[in-house]
């Protein structure tokens, strides 16, 4: 798809993703309007930024601020449980200018992942911290922390019951009857030409602690380079991690001169396993994509003070 630019700047696009999985078509009404909400709300808190000149960075943060702040997301205050019966969460955000990156994973106590990524990538010499150190690093950053239990949530539980009964490590959105959400994403193209990404999750129900999966990780779950594309990605992270996809789908662009289209389309279609996920992706003309090999995908793009879409299945 492509935003159309007017000659003289370049158009501002935001793409987000609420996750992909096995969406119950049964899911009601009432609901399916409550997601829709989520996503608007998030494109327009980024796209508020860019249309006002704001960076693609800041934009995409304010995005997935937005879904961190909904229960109905898996990131943030959705955040699914681990199978210890608590909740760790991972984020990222990368500038596609300069290539800096910031991310931090089994998060317990931050009230906002995407928040410390970010001060990891602006204000400390590192690109991930993990655990407590992360978390400490949080604390001389003056970030909120709130207990772990902040997450709980009943339906999470509930899906987590039904993944320890199963013996299943699952993504959020594949246990139907409940909230289906996953990860969540963000990835923009601002006024001066600059791309960047930005990805929190809460990560699989019933996962080992201390399991880290792609949202973290430069180059699986998050990208970007303003030579090329800007990506985030949902799904199996242990997958997305394996085939390193964010930067897959960079290499294919600038390594085989392919379309951000086609390149997405390759990777998600033709390398990684069917029904493993989907990503988000675009490209320094503004040019984007959303696709996904699974039944469907939260999704939605604003490219003009009017001009917003929502999907999830079609
Ligand atoms: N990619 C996330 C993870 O593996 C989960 C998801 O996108 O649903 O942590």
């Amino acid at each position: 798809m492509k935003a159309k630019s007017k000659k003289d700047h370049i158009r501002p696009v935001i793409v987000v993703h609420g996750g992909a999985g096995v969406i119950s078509k049964k899911t009601p009404e009432k609901q399916v309007e409550k997601y829709k909400e989520g996503l608007l709300t998030a494109l327009k808190s980024g796209y508020e930024i860019l249309k006002n000149g704001g960076s693609a960075v800041d934009a995409t943060m304010a995005s997935v601020l937005e879904f961190e702040n909904n229960t109905l997301y898996n990131a943030g205050m959705g955040a699914v449980y681990t199978r210890a019966v608590t909740h760790e969460m991972d984020a990222s955000i990368m500038d596609g200018k300069n290539l800096d990156f910031g991310a931090a994973c089994t998060i317990q106590h931050v009230k906002n992942p995407i928040k410390l990524a970010r001060a990891i990538m602006d204000k400390s010499p590192h690109v991930l911290l993990s655990g407590s150190g992360a978390e400490a690093f949080g604390r001389e950053q003056n970030l909120k922390f709130v207990k772990n239990s902040f997450f709980d949530d009943d339906f999470r539980l509930t899906q987590l019951e039904k993944a320890k009964k199963e013996n299943i490590i699952v993504r959020d959105h594949d246990i139907e009857e409940v909230k289906p959400m996953g990860t969540v994403g963000a990835v923009a193209i601002d006024i001066h030409g600059n791309l960047a990404a930005s990805t929190s999750t809460g990560g699989t129900t019933n996962k080992l602690c201390g399991r880290v999966g792609d949202t973290p990780i430069p180059g699986a779950g998050t990208y970007a380079d303003n030579r090329t594309c800007a990506v985030s990605c949902t799904g199996f992270g242990e997958e997305f991690m394996k085939k390193v996809t964010a930067y897959d789908l960079h290499s294919r662009m600038i390594y085989s001169g392919l379309s951000v289209e086609d390149a997405a389309r390759k990777v998600v279609f033709e390398h990684l396993e069917p029904g493993s996920g989907g990503l988000i992706a675009i490209d320094s003309n503004g040019c984007f994509t959303m696709p996904y090999n699974t039944p469907g995908m939260f999704r939605g793009y604003q490219t003009g003070e009017n001009e917003v879409v929502v999907k999830i299945w079609e």
